[in-house]
């Protein structure tokens, strides 16, 4: 999930706030009541070019300075939530809400915070609530209210915080955004890639829009589409200065997860390929050759896989989701990351490795067969009195013994030979050779 959409729409706020400074100043701190305006501004200013470093340090000066009031304490709260300082960012904005209880952005600023955790959110949507109560008009603060219900599973009550939203301020992405989002959440892509295309026509350059189209193109594998967002998405990536840095970080992050899945997930189709060839080495050629592997083996997270140590080509690369750190498989469904998923395009390719691995097995399978057939058929020469019903282990052993095989012929995927009804060989995995 995406965590930074909710955030954007706040900046406004911030802009528009009037530094009146009506705090009495009992101080010694040699700056005027000037300094601190001008100093104000600038804080103002660098929030808006998104350097919140300087940001947070000029807010913390102003408050150190003995000016405090709630804009302050917010403002500085806004940065170290940027900066995902979260634990300090909350107890800036409780700063700023002991200093004026109903002071709205604190309490959507802090409403958004607490959303962002499972164990907080039910509280972060009171504060997100009180927002909107206090100040029932703006549209940053139902778009927000949204992103709590959405993230708590309440659908239809986010979908309704989104449209009023976008009703109050019709030039307002955030709430288009973030109902195309909750949309895609729940599995209804068309509705989903509307929203996301009005995000496009608002604002043509806007990165996630066009990551998120992306994504939805790829599970429904349609190239041309994918295609053309993800060219896109490159066009605007190349573009340094307008991308927001958090927008940028959490796309690549995404793609790297999605990209590193893919290899956990190649790594342990050759992990169980590994296994199971050593299963066979160890099975005794009389005994069964047991090779299935039960689907809980296949079941794996990264502390095991990283255990595994399988390439050690990937040493110096860490094989972790950038932001979870977490892959998960049932071998059936992928290696999925919690937060990312996976990507149709890269794991597409997971099932032609297994085809080919197929392929490749049925192949030698079958050269086992003919040279079996070819034995048989050099010692039915050789004793025509002697007639064969079926080939089991002990005769396949016993056509070695006696010089008529060099090897004993194996099935790469544990199959058994027999003999068909024309006297052939056939695999009880692969079937007979044509
Ligand atoms: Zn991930
Ligand atoms: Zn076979």
């Amino acid at each position: 999930m995406m965590k930074t959409n909710g955030f954007r729409a706040f900046l406004l706020c911030t802009l528009f706030f009037s530094c009146v400074i009506s705090v009495p100043v009992s101080t010694v701190y040699a700056e005027t009541r000037e300094d601190i305006r001008k100093l104000y501004k600038a804080g103002v200013d660098y929030i808006v070019d998104s350097n919140f470093e300087a940001a947070e340090a000029v807010f913390k000066k102003i408050i150190e300075a003995g000016y405090e009031f709630a804009e302050a304490y917010n403002n500085l709260g806004y940065a170290r939530m940027k900066l995902k300082k979260n634990f300090e960012a909350i107890f800036e904005f409780k700063n700023a809400l002991r200093l004026n209880p109903d002071f709205a952005d604190a309490l959507n600023n802090l409403g958004l915070l607490y959303s962002e955790k499972m164990s907080t959110a039910q509280m972060g949507l009171q504060y997100l609530k009180r927002a909107v109560e206090t100040d029932p008009n703006n549209a940053n603060y139902h778009d927000s209210l949204g992103v709590g219900y959405h993230r708590l599973g309440f659908i239809k009550e986010a979908e309704v915080e989104f449209k009023t939203a976008n009703l109050i301020d019709r030039t307002l992405i955030s709430p288009v955004y973030n109902l195309g989002y909750l949309y895609e959440t729940n599995d209804r892509k068309k509705a989903a890639i509307a929203e996301y295309l009005k995000v496009i026509s608002m604002r043509r350059d806007h990165l996630m829009a066009n990551y998120r189209l992306f994504k939805i193109y790829s599970r429904l594998d349609d190239k041309p589409l994918m295609a053309n967002y993800l060219f896109n998405m490159f066009k605007i990536l190349r573009n340094v200065s307008k991308v927001d840095k958090h927008e940028r970080t959490a796309v690549e992050n995404e793609i790297l997860c999605n990209l590193k899945a893919f290899i956990v997930e190649v790594a342990i189709n050759f992990n169980a390929e590994i296994k199971k060839m050593t299963l066979i080495d160890k099975a005794s050629p009389t005994g069964d050759k047991e090779t299935y592997i039960a689907p809980s083996e296949y079941l794996i997270s990264y502390e095991e896989f990283s255990k595994k140590n399988l390439f050690y080509f990937f040493e110096g690369t860490e094989l972790r989701c950038p932001e979870t750190g977490k892959y998960y498989t049932n071998y059936i469904n992928h290696v999925i990351c919690p937060v990312h998923g996976s990507l149709s395009v890269f794991t597409a390719r997971v099932h032609d490795i297994k085809q080919i691995r197929f392929n490749y097995h049925k192949n030698i399978c079958a050269e086992c067969r003919k040279m079996l057939d070819y034995a048989l058929f050099l010692r039915a020469i050789d004793h025509p009195d002697e007639k064969l019903s079926s080939i089991g282990d002990d005769e396949i052993r016993s056509l070695v013994e006696s010089g008529y095989l060099r090897d004993l012929p194996n099935c790469p995927d544990g199959g058994k030979f027999l003999t068909d009804e024309n006297g052939f060989v056939k695999c009880s995995m692969h079937g007979a050779s044509n």
